[in-house]
């Protein structure tokens, strides 16, 4: 018999309005009270509501309602996920082909994250995972690196680094500012980045079979950002939906979030604001407030200039 997961979280009018368009091709004609569309994507059925409330159901609704956790992440800072607690095991999406010579191998693996606030650090680890680690991060729940919150996060992570080799790199508002031009764009910044970390983690291990990123550019576009690099990690495996294939980009991926959470706060501290994640509306108030009472430049230190973000705070100002 199928399980019937059952996903919910509320939706900004931006991600309303992405969903819209996005899932106009697979809508029902009819549509429940309550709702404004009712949706069918291959095993699931997705309600939004005119509360703002979406539901995903079915038995692959963790993975189909995955990337809207995330574009809601972005727009509004935050998501709030009611689930309805089905097995954990078989949390992988059929779908999603997970390779078991690839998950099951001694692996490094890379993931990055602040690439999507306008707020914070870009954080990017690549972590080691041999086989014998696999059953200790699996009974961690490394596993759904995906849907775990802040505060899960700041719980697991001090456990994984106490038995994973690491390499982290942060690079903060201020060096991303000075370094962001016409040259160099946020994926090369990225490729740098993550062969800096591999890099040095390689250099460190031992045993390894495989070398993972997950992947945000093609093969020949990120070793094309790393043509004048001298040391260049090569005999990558680009894998999309790394962190569900692989428990090395997946811990790698709660590693790099724990650090921005870190970094994140002590911003938070520094301004005498709590930040908001994302780059959503909010992000446009509160980056407003701040220019206006410390000035324009002070964003420099706090945010990625060359976000949308920075022109309507710029045009609010005038
Ligand atoms: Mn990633």
């Amino acid at each position: 018999m199928k399980k019937n997961n059952v996903i919910t979280f509320r939706v900004c009018e931006k991600t309303q309005n992405m969903m819209d368009e996005e899932l106009d091709w697979c809508k029902r004609e009819k549509t429940p009270p309550y709702a404004k569309w009712q949706a069918k994507d291959g095993d699931t059925v997705i309600t939004l509501y005119n509360s703002g409330k979406v539901v995903f159901q079915g038995s692959d609704a963790d993975l189909a309602s995955s990337f809207w956790i995330d574009t809601e992440r972005i727009n509004s800072g935050k998501v709030d996920i009611k689930s309805s607690e089905s097995t954990k095991k078989d949390k992988l999406d059929k779908s999603i082909k997970v390779d078991p010579k690839i998950y099951n191998s001694s692996s490094i693996g890379s993931d990055e994250v602040g690439t999507g606030d306008y707020f914070g650090p870009i954080v990017v680890t690549a972590a080691y995972v041999s086989k014998e680690n696999i059953p200790y991060l699996e009974e961690l729940g490394v596993k759904d690196s995906k849907q775990m919150l802040d505060d899960k996060i700041l719980e697991v992570v001090p456990k994984i680094i106490k038995k994973i080799p690491y390499e982290s790199m942060i690079l903060t508002n201020t060096e991303y500012n000075n370094k962001y031009s016409k040259d160099l764009n946020l994926n090369k910044i990225k490729a740098i980045m993550h062969n800096n970390v591999l890099y040095k983690l390689r250099e460190s291990t031992q045993v390894y079979d495989y070398i993972i990123v997950d992947e945000f550019a093609k093969d020949f576009i990120y070793y094309n950002y790393l043509r004048d690099n001298p040391n260049v990690v090569k005999n990558i495996t680009f894998l999309t939906k790394g962190e569900t294939k692989s428990l090395a980009v997946a811990a790698a991926s709660l590693i790099s979030r724990y650090i921005f959470i870190k970094e994140f706060d002590k911003l938070s501290d520094k301004v005498g604001i709590n930040l908001p994640k994302g780059a959503g509306d909010y992000v446009d108030d509160i980056a407003y407030s701040i220019a206006k009472e410390k000035g324009m430049d002070y964003l420099k230190d706090i945010a990625k200039l060359n976000f949308k973000n920075t022109k309507k705070v710029e045009e609010r100002l005038r």
